[in-house]
């Protein structure tokens, strides 16, 4: 027996390409290739689920093989036309690679394709979900693909293209399906509630499409719920729909975003009550919360346009018209936030409150002064002296351009270049390998090498003996600029000064593995450790703690004043 709620979308299944709701680009070019005699050999649809690609990819396999074709309009009426709207005609396989993997319907397909159709034009192949294919089905089936006999025709039908390989994608006509508009999706569903003759308004039939979600197979599932749940008589009311469909009164969820955006605490809770009382899921309205908080920043940009009821828009325009732009991009980011925080409670209608309060209470409303004047207030309250102007200016700036950094002042931190020789050790030549060789390189710097010194910084000392100075690289290109004559005596020749003698430089190749480590790998690490105490220090820092509970989001980097 069929499921019930496969009845509607079996008895009004599209069997011509005039039929098809919302894929006109589709239609026009299937139709324009028919019409002209060019029809590709292998065809790809992709597109998401319950938008038409099997539908479509039937209505094509009767308008090549109907009898009076191939054309647009196959007759309905023929072998192949009733046949392949049934699903038994011999010359058109549909294979399932979801089900099976379809190895070996692929195989038997290589095999089958070898003999002429039994009596239509075409031997057709509609393969659904194509991408669910196996390794060695991909390979069958591009076998085929690649020497196409000219009686087959491939039909192949994907939600997933990204998964299909190179060599399938570069040998089929690809048509991309789209999700099908709610306005289409409603006239379509009032159309069939009239061949049915239920009456169903139009609230109700927005609330099916809007339940649908650009799905007509799945609209018209909802539909068959909501005929199901009616008792004969009446029209079907939106209340009604609601209740049958398990959906949520748009005017609870509407009402607890408003109470949110007026900080009405006692409004917002309210309405988690009524709708815990219409038997509400709370993972549920949590969706539908940010949902509509999305749709209410949306509506303040004139330039998008919201696929909804003309009802709804104008209602969520005169909403956001009410309010800053700013509060309702924090109110929507904080109930986004909360449909996950509900989704992981152990007490979602809880989690649903703590969110909601968390709105009433922090998203912020006004001007960006009245924000620092906040941030200063939460920060003495915090304990905190209030923040020195210059510190409170740069705030302000960094606000201003991203409410994701906050910068603090530090002491400077000396840059690591170490000072000269004279001033670290008066009395005597410095000792250890490191020191020593801190010690050439800063003659080389002295000595205006800068390019020469930076190339040292990144090789490892080996020795340093009377005569000799050899260094290590691990990389070649390290050393490129110490490899010209001239290079070589400047640095030969500041060494020596410090050397007191004559000095020859010894580049030596280190294994890429090597132990050793360079100057410049000694600095980098020392700036990534200095970087992180810097972060910690920031993210404890009162008043950074303090902006961050009025802004919201989170310290990502913190950077020394005069540091871009
Ligand atoms: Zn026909």
């Amino acid at each position: 027996m069929p499921t019930p709620y496969l009845v509607l979308a079996r008895k009004y299944r599209p069997q011509r390409f005039s039929d098809l709701t919302g894929q006109e680009h589709v239609v026009r070019t299937l139709t324009n290739a028919l019409q002209s005699g060019r029809v590709a050999h292998a065809f790809l649809f992709t597109g998401p689920r319950g938008c038409g690609k099997t539908t479509t990819a039937r209505i094509l396999a009767r308008a090549l093989n109907c009898e009076k074709g191939p054309t647009p309009e196959p007759c309905g009426q023929c072998g192949p036309c009733v046949e392949i709207a049934q699903g038994n005609d011999v010359d058109v396989q549909e294979i399932d690679a979801a089900s099976n993997n379809g190895v070996d319907d692929v195989r038997s397909l290589r095999e089958a394709a070898k003999y002429l159709p039994a009596r239509d034009r075409y031997k057709i192949y509609i393969v659904d979900e194509v991408h669910m294919l196996s390794g060695p089905a991909f390979n069958a089936l591009l076998k085929t693909l690649e020497e196409p006999p000219g009686h087959i025709k491939f039909l192949l039908a994907t939600t997933d293209p990204q998964k299909l390989p190179a060599t399938i994608l570069s040998r089929v006509q690809r048509h991309n399906f789209q999700l099908v508009p709610l306005g289409k999706i409603v006239t379509r569903l009032r159309e069939i509630a009239q061949a049915e003759g239920v009456a169903v308004s139009d609230g109700a039939l927005a609330l099916v499409g809007q339940q649908a979600q650009g799905s007509m197979r799945d609209a018209l599932s909802l539909l068959d719920q909501l005929f199901a749940a009616h008792a004969p008589g009446g029209e079907i009311g939106e209340e009604e729909a609601a209740q049958a469909l398990g959906a949520l009164d748009r005017g609870i969820v509407a009402g607890i975003v408003s109470a949110v955006l007026r900080r009405d605490a006692g409004a917002a809770l309210q309405g988690i009550v009524r709708a815990y009382e219409s038997g509400a899921d709370f993972k549920r309205l949590a969706d539908e919360l940010a949902a509509h908080a999305r749709n209410l920043v949306l509506a303040t940009l004139p330039e998008v346009r919201q696929e909804l009821p003309d009802h709804e828009l104008r209602g969520l325009a005169e909403t956001a018209r009410g309010h800053d732009p700013a509060q309702l991009a924090r109110v929507f980011e904080l109930l986004q936030d909360a449909e996950e925080d509900v989704a992981k409670a152990a007490t979602p209608r809880h989690a649903l409150e703590v969110a909601l309060l968390r709105a009433v209470h922090l998203a912020p409303s006004g001007s960006l002064p009245e924000l620092v004047e906040k941030v200063d207030r939460a920060f003495a309250k915090l304990g905190g002296e209030r923040v020195a102007p210059p510190a409170g200016a740069r705030l302000q700036r960094e606000v201003a351009s991203s409410a994701r950094t906050a910068a603090i002042a530090e002491p400077p931190v000396p840059n690591g270049a170490p000072p000269p020789v004279a001033e670290r050790e008066p009395n005597g030549a410095p000792q250890s390998l490191e020191d020593r060789w801190r010690t050439l390189i800063s003659a080389v710097k002295a000595a205006r090498k800068m390019s020469q010194a930076a190339a040292l910084e990144k090789g490892v000392p080996l020795r340093i003996v009377p005569g000799t100075v050899a260094v290590g690289f691990k990389s070649p290109n390290d050393a490129l600029a110490l490899e010209d004559v001239d290079s070589r005596r400047g640095v030969e020749a500041a060494f020596a000064g410090v050397m007191g003698s004559a000095v020859k430089l010894v580049i030596e190749k280190l294994p890429a593995e090597a132990a050793a480590t360079s100057l410049a790998e000694e600095k980098e690490r020392a700036k990534g450790e200095r970087k992180g105490r810097r972060l910690q220090q920031g993210r404890e820092h009162p008043a950074v703690r303090a902006a961050v509970e009025v802004l919201g989001g989170e310290i990502e980097d913190v950077r020394d004043l005069g540091e871009e």
